[in-house]
């Protein structure tokens, strides 16, 4: 079995399924697969990195210090100023910082890499924080609004972004892996930091239902989304992202009204 680390977890894209790999097939087989192979450039986007900016921050100082070095040409301006999506990531920093709440919870190693069989396939993960002797760990998440709703497509309903951006799934899935590693029971919790002036804070726990839904969820489409990785079968195009919309060959009429079905 191969051991992963902080040198090469990031490397290790073929060999393991990540909860992200995994959300990004189910969002968009094509675009998910073109980033596999390198075709297009895995995203780095001004959002990934203002929430690796907080995160190395609790994980510790040298992380953090090497984070800002190491991104100190995508955080600043052309003038040298810092770009306001990273004075709002220092703020979301001094905002955990001076909350009790979220200090006491935040105990326990950091960015743990954790890998594991489920469903059939070998998976990894990083857990952000890590208590295991009083079997919980955290994640945290910076979002846009914590409280916004958004629509889902498939379920007809409004949903919390935990849900939207498949954070039951990654939740229910390092959950797994912990649990059959270590023998005993974990609990997941989500810090929740919002992007907005001043910013939004929320500790959130998910009902143990939904973490079951989230696990079969994966259990479903986990065959579909091996196949497509290990090349068995063709991926699909979304038609709705910007990969499929940079990609897209007229092929005949849609009617009107399927433009907003
Ligand atoms: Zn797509």
């Amino acid at each position: 079995m191969m051991i992963l680390n902080d040198a090469n977890y990031y490397e290790k894209q073929w060999e393991f399924l990540s909860a992200s790999q995994y959300k990004g097939f189910i969002s968009c087989e094509a675009k998910a697969f073109a980033e596999l192979t390198g075709e297009i450039p895995k995203e780095n986007t001004e959002a990934f990195l203002v929430g690796n900016y907080v995160h190395s921050a609790f994980e510790s100082e040298e992380a953090h210090e090497k984070f800002k070095q190491d991104h100190e040409k995508e955080m600043l301006t052309k003038k040298g100023k810092l770009r306001a999506a990273f004075v709002g990531a220092e703020e979301m920093v001094q905002r955990l910082r001076q909350d009790a709440f979220f200090n006491n919870l935040y105990q326990g190693e950091k960015e743990v890499i954790i890998t594991g069989n489920l469903h059939g396939e070998e998976w990894k993960g990083k857990i952000d924080c890590l208590n295991v002797e009083q079997g919980y760990f955290v994640d945290i998440k910076t979002t846009a609004d914590i409280h916004k709703k958004i629509w889902s497509e498939s379920r007809r309903v409004w949903t919390p972004f935990v849900e939207a951006y498949g954070y039951y799934e990654q939740m229910a899935i390092y959950k797994y892996l912990l649990e059959k590693k270590y023998e005993k029971e974990f609990t997941p919790y989500i810090i929740a930091v919002s992007k907005q002036t001043p910013c939004d804070l929320e500790a959130i726990e998910i009902r143990a239902e939904l973490l079951i839904v989230a696990l079969n969820n994966v259990k479903e489409n986990i065959e579909r989304v091996s196949t497509v990785k290990n090349g068995e079968e063709k991926p699909r195009m979304c038609g709705k992202c910007d990969y499929c919309r940079g990609h897209k060959q007229l092929t005949g009429f849609v009617s009107s009204e399927e433009l907003i079905s």
